[in-house]
């Protein structure tokens, strides 16, 4: 999470230039929101523009339980939130969202003599990037349909509450550490290695062994990422049909996986 102080200063150390601050809603690794309600008044008295990052995390508003993280970031100038992910419609489905609709308008719209334009109609080419795409709407109106007001909230906090059912399964584990726990669909677990002798070097080492062999079992798959410095396993749930009997399967592969890279030894 970005500390006030730090954005302060940056937006200090340099005044009268362009800026745009980029919020966070939903960091990859842990699940954090940035502290909108502090940032965004600081940015935008400094004249930035406060953009969110929302692309998993921005769906929290939907659910009642979640929706305190993303409190403020209605005040940012625009987000973004991709469908691919947690709404689970098909890849290369994101959504931008603009406060002000002059400066969308501005940076979008283009004439030519060629383009029909039809008074009072809204034209997507005027708000968009692109000019000639696929009916991406449409999957995403169709999702959202089906699931309802209701259903968005508790696919999320479904996946969510399974996550967390990972991360705590994996922690239990001999041999296995939390590194985060979060309220959303995300967190990270580590494999120290055993021994005490072990250094940090071999901790790494052990903790990609075993993200490794876990995939290569085929009965679960997690990505390995850097946070603060250390290897680390990232848990992440974003698919509908996940259940708790995954949950269960994906431990079960986990303590396999740990067992047979700490036997290799
Ligand atoms: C996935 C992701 C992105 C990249 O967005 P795409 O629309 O998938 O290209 C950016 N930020 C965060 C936090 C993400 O999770």
């Amino acid at each position: 999470r970005l500390a006030p102080a730090t954005l302060q200063f940056a937006l200090d150390s340099e005044p009268g230039v362009p800026a745009i601050v980029v919020l966070q809603a939903g960091d990859l690794n842990t699940g954090a929101y940035d502290d909108f309600a502090a940032l965004v008044p600081l940015a935008r008295a400094r004249g930035a523009w406060v953009h969110v990052d929302g692309a998993f995390g921005l769906w929290a508003a939907a659910s009642p339980r979640l929706r305190h993280l993303v409190a403020a970031a209605g005040t940012a100038d625009s987000w973004v939130a991709d469908g691919h992910k947690w709404l689970n419609v098909p890849y290369d489905c994101g959504y931008a969202f603009v406060a002000d609709p002059a400066a969308h308008f501005a940076a979008m719209s283009h004439r030519e003599s060629y383009l029909l334009q039809v008074d009072g109609a809204r034209d997507a080419l005027d708000w968009n990037a692109e000019w000639s795409r696929r009916g991406r709407a449409v999957t995403t109106y169709a999702a959202l349909r089906q699931l309802g007001r209701q259903g968005v909230a508790e696919l999320l906090e479904r996946t969510s509450a399974l996550a967390g059912a990972l991360v705590d399964g994996i922690g239990a584990l001999d041999g296995a550490e939390v590194v985060w726990r979060s309220e959303v669909n995300q967190g990270l677990v580590r494999f120290p290695a055993p021994g005490a002798g072990a250094r940090a070097a071999d901790h790494e080492r052990h903790t990609d062994a075993v993200i490794a062999a876990v995939a290569a079992g085929g009965e679960a798959y997690f990505g390995g990422t850097t946070w603060r410095g250390q290897r680390c396993m990232r848990v992440s749930v974003c698919n509908w049909r996940t259940t708790g009997d995954d949950v269960a399967r994906a431990v079960a592969a986990v303590r396999q996986a740990l067992a047979q890279v700490s036997g290799r030894k």
